[in-house]
């Protein structure tokens, strides 16, 4: 694409953060990816509103992206702008007006806010500490872990519409779904979130985290780059049961496998490429459907490529 976009873009918003060609598999847990034109790293909900309506006046194609870690990035890269929230969109304070409530903006990892919460002996949000995407990704995607969901504390969330114009969802209407909301569906972008805790034993909190991290650290094969599962749960059973079952644990695309450690996950070995997750999948989702006669539907989002290749 001409580069001219991004000088104007430059022009038009000299504070705003911006690296060319930058590699996605920096920016994912995969560590996949070639590189994007253009990454921008808003530092509030105006400087992202600026740039949603640049993109929507030049029809640029662009992308949110938070921590990256519920993705597979094209190996051609991306064209137009990718958002990036998590470097600079940082804000996390108590509410002013109510002792059991945090707001956080969109770029804070649910770890940081979980710790957050829990040194204010706030309860509600320990599951989310393992999980290593941002409030943003988290909402979007009603992220959810041994029982806890963001469904169950995330009271009110303030978005942006493609044309850059402020909405907010307030309980119900944020629609929270497995794996899924309301707010992905209208294709808004998350700005910042309203959590809603309750009082409870900082021991206790402590003691919970400290369990759930240890059953993550033994479960799921966290030295490996992933996007954590890479299937949503089917009705009636578990990705990773019927994968065990198929026999494909260990099997192998190029740099990518099924982990040895957890089946659920496709594990970046070392150099694997888009084109090598996706083929796994696929052979994934044939053996299982043959064994099982259930489809599999990736939990992962797959980025579509660049329109030119
Ligand atoms: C080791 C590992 C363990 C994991 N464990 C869990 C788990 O226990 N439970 C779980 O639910 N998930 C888990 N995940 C997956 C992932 O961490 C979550 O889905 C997380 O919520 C994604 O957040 P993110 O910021 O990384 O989103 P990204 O991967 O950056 O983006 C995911 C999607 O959300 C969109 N998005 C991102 N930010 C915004 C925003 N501000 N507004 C609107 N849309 C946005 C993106 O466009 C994309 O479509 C795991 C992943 C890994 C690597």
């Amino acid at each position: 694409m001409d580069g001219q976009w991004i000088r104007d873009l430059r022009a038009q918003m000299p504070k705003l953060q911006m690296e060319e060609q930058a590699p996605l598999s920096d920016y994912t847990s995969f560590r996949i990816g070639g590189p994007a034109d253009c990454m921008v790293f808003p530092a509030s909900e105006e400087e992202m509103a600026s740039v949603l309506r640049f993109v929507r006046e030049r029809e640029l194609p662009w992308l949110l992206l938070g921590a990256g870690s519920n993705v597979l990035a094209p190996d051609e890269g991306l064209d137009g702008v990718v958002i990036q929230t998590k470097k600079e969109m940082q804000d996390l304070h108590a509410a002013a007006d109510d002792p059991d409530a945090i707001v956080a903006l969109c770029g804070v990892t649910l770890s940081r806010l979980s710790v957050f919460a829990a040194q204010r002996g706030l309860t509600g949000l320990e599951f989310a500490q393992g999980i290593p995407g941002t409030v943003g990704g988290g909402v979007v995607m009603n992220a959810g872990a041994y029982g806890g969901e963001m469904k169950d504390c995330a009271i009110q969330t303030w978005t942006l519409t493609a044309e850059g114009s402020q909405i907010s969802y307030l309980g119900e209407e944020q629609g929270f779904r497995y794996r899924g909301s309301a707010i992905s569906d209208d294709g808004n972008s998350v700005c910042a979130v309203r959590f809603r805790l309750r009082r409870g034993d900082p021991e206790q909190i402590q003691e919970t985290m400290r369990d759930l991290a240890a059953r993550r650290k033994e479960k799921q094969p966290l030295d490996l780059p992933s996007a954590g599962s890479t299937f949503k749960r089917p009705a009636g059973g578990y990705a990773a049961a019927l994968i065990d079952q198929a026999g494909l644990k260990g099997l192998q695309v190029g740099g990518a496998a099924v982990s040895e450690k957890h089946a659920g996950f496709v594990v970046n070995l070392g150099g694997a490429t888009a084109e090598d997750v996706k083929r796994l999948i696929c052979l994934i989702q044939e053996r299982v459907l043959e064994l099982s006669g259930i489809t599999l539907e990736p939990e992962v989002r797959i980025l579509r490529g660049r329109e030119n290749v």
